[in-house]
């Protein structure tokens, strides 16, 4: 089964907004091995959208389309697929009613223009909206298949969830199986040394390394006839992997970085205060994402000034003037400063140099220094990164909390 993905939307053909229909259900068609060939976009013009149509069914055989279900007239995606199958737009009271009662419920007028949402080409079977006034509909005609999906995000993904999926499943071939590892402490390049060997030799499972914002991922993706079988494919390596990056894998899944770090802190009863610079609060936001954070979280800083530097962490005159704002020892004091400021056990410190402005050649933009100490031991962490403001920022961030979760970790 071939399957192609078609926006419909003036928005998104000018980059308005961003396809995010397209990955979704591209990545959620991936994950129980259904096969997606192509992906496009059209604008809301009938005969641009026809000729869409005329493109997707010349090349596979189902065609997902989101977006154009809406009441006005410039959504046209289902009259234009009752023209492609030559089918007559008939009323469908069941939907009809829901509309009505969609409205009645929430107190608002319905126009005129929304019974244009109860009609669907003869035939189709109607997939239910519960979270807006648009229906979608399912078209089989002669081996081809046509899904119309509402365009909101929060309209479609329910639908396709609960009504495509369980539909689509009758065309899956096997079952796709994947486990994601969540990696910090490690650079994408350095840890695919590290497995090089696994990676080429393996094609089911297949692994997958990639890096995001700071942070490093592996997908493990097993094929075989049952979930069972595919995770079965996927242990010996996931244990081999293991232990390649010891102490590197922080967590599975959706886990993030600061919940395995609220975790550890929460079950050794430590508790932290952080102090920044340059990041101006992006290490304490991240912290405090987690809940329950409270019982161990004590205080978060933005001394972005030399002044507040002294007067809130008591940081010293003189190892400002010496060393400078963006130093070791600034760092360290820093950590102590704020471990003290919020009677913490643990001080986590940053200060540097975001760019662009600012860097000299002694101190190049991108020159970072995370301070931490844990329960009177200090040590300064001096790192680079290259890339504008908001990624120095957001890597040195991760930076600091990868360093905090190795040294929680070897606590254990
Ligand atoms: P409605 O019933 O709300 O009119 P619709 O099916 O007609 O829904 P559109 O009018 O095409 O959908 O789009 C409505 C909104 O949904 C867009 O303004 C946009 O915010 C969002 N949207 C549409 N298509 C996409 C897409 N492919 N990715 C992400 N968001 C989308």
């Amino acid at each position: 089964m071939k399957i192609e993905i078609l926006a419909v939307g003036t928005e998104i053909l000018m980059g308005d907004i961003v396809n995010t229909n397209a990955q979704y259900i591209a990545k959620r068609l991936a994950d129980v091995g259904l096969g997606i060939y192509y992906q496009s976009v059209v604008g809301d013009n009938a005969e641009r959208m026809k000729k869409a149509y005329e493109i997707a069914f010349n090349r596979v055989d189902l065609v997902i389309v989101t977006g154009g279900l809406g009441p006005t007239k410039d959504d046209l995606t289902k009259e234009i697929a009752a023209d492609y199958f030559n089918k007559k737009l008939v009323l469908d009271e069941e939907a009809y009613n829901y509309i009505k009662e969609f409205f009645l419920y929430r107190n608002i007028c319905m126009t005129n223009n929304n019974k244009k949402q109860a009609y669907f080409p003869e035939g189709a079977v109607i997939l239910k909206n519960n979270n807006g006034t648009a229906p979608g509909c399912i078209i089989e005609e002669e081996g081809k298949i046509l899904i119309l999906l509402p365009g909101p995000p929060r309209e479609m993904i329910p639908m396709l969830e609960q009504q495509v999926l369980p539909y689509l499943s009758k065309y899956q071939e096997g079952v796709l199986k994947s486990k994601v590892l969540r990696i910090c402490g490690i650079g994408e390049s350095t840890m695919e040394e590290k497995i090089q060997d696994i990676i080429e030799n393996q094609n089911n499972p297949t692994i997958a390394p990639y890096a995001k914002d700071g942070e490093v991922t592996l997908r493990i993706t097993a094929k075989a006839s049952t979930l069972r079988e595919a995770e079965d494919l996927i242990l010996p390596i996931e244990e081999k992997i293991g232990r390649r990056l010891e102490g590197y894998i922080y967590g599975e899944g959706e886990t993030s970085l600061e919940e395995v770090i609220g975790d550890l802190l929460i079950k050794n009863q430590l508790t932290i205060a952080t102090a920044e610079s340059c990041t101006g609060g992006l290490l304490s936001s991240r912290l405090i994402n987690v809940p329950g954070i409270s019982s161990v979280f004590m205080e978060g800083v933005t001394t972005y000034s030399n002044a507040s530097k002294v007067q809130l962490l008591k940081v010293k005159d003189t190892t400002l003037k010496r060393y400078g704002a963006v130093s070791k020892e600034t760092a360290k004091e820093m950590a102590i400063g704020v471990a003290q400021l919020g009677n913490a056990d643990i001080g986590l410190s940053i200060t540097g140099i975001a760019g662009p402005t600012g860097g000299t050649e002694e101190k190049p933009v991108g020159l970072i220094y995370i301070g931490l100490t844990i329960e009177g031991k200090v040590r300064v962490k001096e790192l680079f990164f290259k890339g504008d403001r908001q990624r120095v920022r957001q890597y040195a961030v991760v930076q600091a909390l990868c360093w905090l979760h190795r040294e929680l970790n070897n606590r254990k």
